[in-house]
């Protein structure tokens, strides 16, 4: 899904620079870096579809508790370009938006402004009523400052360090925390200190000329996680109806959201299709 993701945001920023999407290197530092990461090699990095894989050298790494880094190409977007860009060639193909609060997804049936509903697609990012759904809290810090690439560190007692340039005079994100089940809207002076200062150790260059943060604001969002990853399934519904869920993507929603999209076209091709879906389910 991230390569799918990877390959048709390459596209759109070909095709329309106004999306908000910057190809860049992407850094990773691990401190303790898991089997996998550890035999991942150049040349499986290639053949899996990475783009620009590269080991980093150990005079690369930013300090010795560092025990793995790699560089690969990949992407930032700038969230409030890109949704607005979407918006607007959803409603210029024909798109229409209508704002209702539901208790369900089938209740999207019944609403007479839409008419006569087929298909569903629950992308609530939460879903209803799933147990397996709880929230991830992230607090976050939006300086002016730019960065030529997006970093993450892994740190050795589960902690991240991260940043995320938007481009386009959005700023950079500096980032994050990963708190599960925690509901607290308010950021912490202290996590911001702690997020600013760790990022800068393992990427001093963020600083700029000036030696310092220029922070914009602090940020605390919450991702939509799944226990055992995202739901991405079809399900039928008396009539011959179907909604095709689509939810529980973390914090991983934009890197694989093209690739939701195509399963999420091929649920819908499959629902469509002489014998299936629509037609077997009729009989329900
Ligand atoms: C701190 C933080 C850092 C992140 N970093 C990254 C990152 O680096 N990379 C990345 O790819 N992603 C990142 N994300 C995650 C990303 O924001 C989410 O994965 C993404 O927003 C999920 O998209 P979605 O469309 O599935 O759900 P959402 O964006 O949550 O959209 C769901 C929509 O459904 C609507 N909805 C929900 N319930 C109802 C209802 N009952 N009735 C009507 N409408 C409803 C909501 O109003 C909303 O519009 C981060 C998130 C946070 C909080």
């Amino acid at each position: 899904m991230a390569l799918k993701t990877f390959a048709e945001m390459g596209a759109i920023q070909r095709s329309n620079p106004e999306a908000g999407i910057t190809f860049m290197p992407g850094i990773e530092y691990l401190e303790a870096p898991s089997a996998v990461y550890k035999a991942l090699t150049e040349a499986k990095a290639k053949e899996m579809g990475m783009v620009g894989f590269r080991l980093l050298k150990p005079e690369e790494l930013p300090d010795s508790k560092v025990k793995l880094g790699f560089t690969y190409d990949s992407w930032c977007v700038n969230p409030m370009m890109y949704c607005s860009f979407l918006m607007r060639r959803f409603g210029f193909r024909g798109g229409k938006v209508l704002k209702v609060e539901v208790r369900d997804p089938s209740e999207v049936f019944e609403i007479k402004e839409l008419g006569n509903v087929d298909v569903v697609v629950n992308c609530s990012g939460v879903g209803f009523n799933d147990d397996k759904v709880f929230i991830t809290r992230g607090q976050t810090c939006l300086v002016a400052n730019t960065c030529d690439a997006t970093v993450t560190r892994q740190n050795a007692d589960g902690s991240w360090a991260f940043c995320v340039p938007r481009n386009f005079e959005g700023g950079t994100i500096i980032g994050g925390t990963k708190e599960p089940n925690d509901w607290n809207p308010a950021p912490s002076e202290q996590v911001r200190r702690s997020l600013l200062d760790k990022f800068a150790a393992s990427y001093p260059s963020i600083l700029g000329s000036e030696g310092k943060f220029v922070v914009l604001k602090d940020i605390v969002g919450r991702r939509p996680t799944r226990k055992g990853g995202m739901r991405l399934e079809k399900e039928q519904v008396v009539g011959g109806k179907c909604v095709i869920h689509a939810y529980g993507l973390g914090g991983r929603g934009y890197e694989l959201s093209w690739g939701v999209a195509e399963g999420v076209a091929t649920l819908l091709a499959e629902h469509l299709a002489p014998g299936h879906g629509r037609i077997a389910s009729s009989k329900l």
